[in-house]
């Protein structure tokens, strides 16, 4: 026998079970994005990987430990997209589209990091992004929290995530709070966990997102951010805070979130859920006003988040148990002889219905061709036998109440469908 091939680790397959609330997940989160006026762009899968380590930051986990890097043929270094922003900036800066005008963009796909798996934690992932450039305001921070809002609700899980917001100010107010940080973790230097012992020399601000108890109970007392956030950025915070108050968005604030991008600015804010053991954060995002002059660009103020989309699908799936069903209509074939007649009819029903229709291939008695039927899931099955054919007519029959069939001409089955489909 041929060698068998294994999934390689990490990655995950998305089977035909799964794929019908993927779909109804995506359809329901891209409708939303774009109802608040957002536009599509198609990301590259692959960009150098001076790109992420400009744009997300060298002492990131992302960057640091996280990426799947490769070289090409001339010895460059490229990278699998971790996230999305730095790409989506780089093509904004490139294209010039942030010359004196904002943007509203959004992008899905496949992001990839180089992780321990576990349930909702795995090396390729899928996100759908949000992200906002040349408008500087607190608004837009609440836009993109209300879009979110929305989101949750049109999926049905408000009740499964919480949304916590922090102001991690800007600039010299920033640096400020840094330098007192250090001075009051270096005492207790080898107390920290390893990581962030390594992130008091690289990014101090990361260890207050610690999740390991020793190094939380030493932050305890700690000095605190909103201490050294300066006027503007508590003005910024205070209008966000107004907005979301105004429209009844349930927050709390966190003063511990920090997020591990180094591109933040302002506001930081994460949805997380109890529901996932430790995989908690189901969305993130925030303010980047730095970012684009970063990687090149004039400074374009922006704001953004990435939604999880694995973890999504993994809460939707928890709240609404329910059965995709491949198709609407199981078409049953009586012989070789009948097939063309039932493509005709195969086709009416889905060029004048919209419905989906499984045609059945392969043969075999009208019993196993039911089972096969009913197996899909389908609510009607029409047969189209030697008898059906010969008097021109088609049978209906309802494969989820007992016994009850129609045997006429397929104009008035068509109708008879149609009306029980606007009862769907
Ligand atoms: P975490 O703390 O779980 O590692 P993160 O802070 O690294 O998350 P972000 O970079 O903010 O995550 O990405 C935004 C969202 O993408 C997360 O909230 C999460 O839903 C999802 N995500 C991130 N990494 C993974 C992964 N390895 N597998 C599945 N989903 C992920
Ligand atoms: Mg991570």
């Amino acid at each position: 026998m041929a060698q068998k091939y294994q999934l390689v680790r990490g990655m995950r397959d998305i089977g035909p079970e799964l794929t019908p609330r993927w779909r109804e997940v995506e359809r329901i989160i891209i409708d939303v994005v774009c109802r608040y006026g957002y536009q599509e762009v198609r990301l590259p899968l692959l960009e150098s990987t001076e790109l992420f380590a400009r744009g997300v930051g060298e002492s990131t986990d992302i960057v640091s430990k996280e990426m799947f890097s490769l070289d090409d043929r001339k010895g460059r270094s490229l990278t699998l997209r971790p996230e999305g922003t730095a790409s989506c900036a780089r093509m904004c800066i490139e294209n010039g589209l942030l010359r004196n005008q904002a943007q509203r963009l959004w992008y899905q796909g496949s992001m990839f990091r180089y992780e321990k798996p576990q349930k909702g934690r795995t090396r390729e992932f899928n996100q759908i992004g949000c992200e906002v450039f040349g408008l500087p305001g607190p608004d837009v921070d609440a836009e993109l929290i209300d879009l979110l809002w929305t989101v949750y609700s049109e999926l049905g899980i408000t009740d499964l995530v919480t949304l916590e917001i922090n102001t991690i100010g800007s600039g010299v107010a920033r640096q400020a709070y840094r330098d007192v940080l250090v001075d009051y973790l270096k005492p207790f230097r080898d107390d920290l966990d390893g990581d962030s012992q390594r992130r008091l020399e690289t990014n101090p601000m990361r260890i207050l997102d610690s999740k390991v108890a020793s190094t939380r109970a030493i932050l305890e007392n700690a000095p605190r951010l909103e201490e050294y956030v300066d006027e503007d950025a508590s003005r910024h915070f205070d209008g966000l805070r107004r907005i979301l108050d105004g429209a009844q968005i349930p927050y709390r604030v966190n003063s511990r979130l920090v997020r591990g991008l180094d591109y933040y600015t302002h506001t930081v804010f994460e949805w997380v859920t109890d529901d996932l053991g430790a995989q908690s954060a189901v969305c993130a995002g925030g303010r980047y006003d730095g970012l684009v002059e970063k990687l090149g660009g004039k400074s374009v103020p922006g704001a953004g988040f990435g939604l999880g989309l694995d973890r999504t699908v993994l809460l939707h799936e928890a709240k609404a148990a329910r059965d995709y069903r491949q198709a609407d209509v199981y078409c049953v074939v009586g012989s070789e002889s009948e097939i063309v007649d039932a493509t005709a009819v195969s086709n009416a029903i889905r060029q004048r219905l919209g419905l989906a229709v499984v045609q059945h291939g392969g043969g075999g008695s009208l019993k196993s061709q039911l089972r096969h039927a009913d197996k899909s899931g389908a609510l009607w099955a029409v047969i189209v036998g030697e008898d059906e054919v010969a008097e021109n007519r088609v049978t209906m029959k309802w494969l989820r109440r007992d016994n009850e069939q129609l045997t006429a001409p397929l104009e008035t089955i068509l109708e008879r469908l149609a009306a029980e489909q606007s009862g769907v």
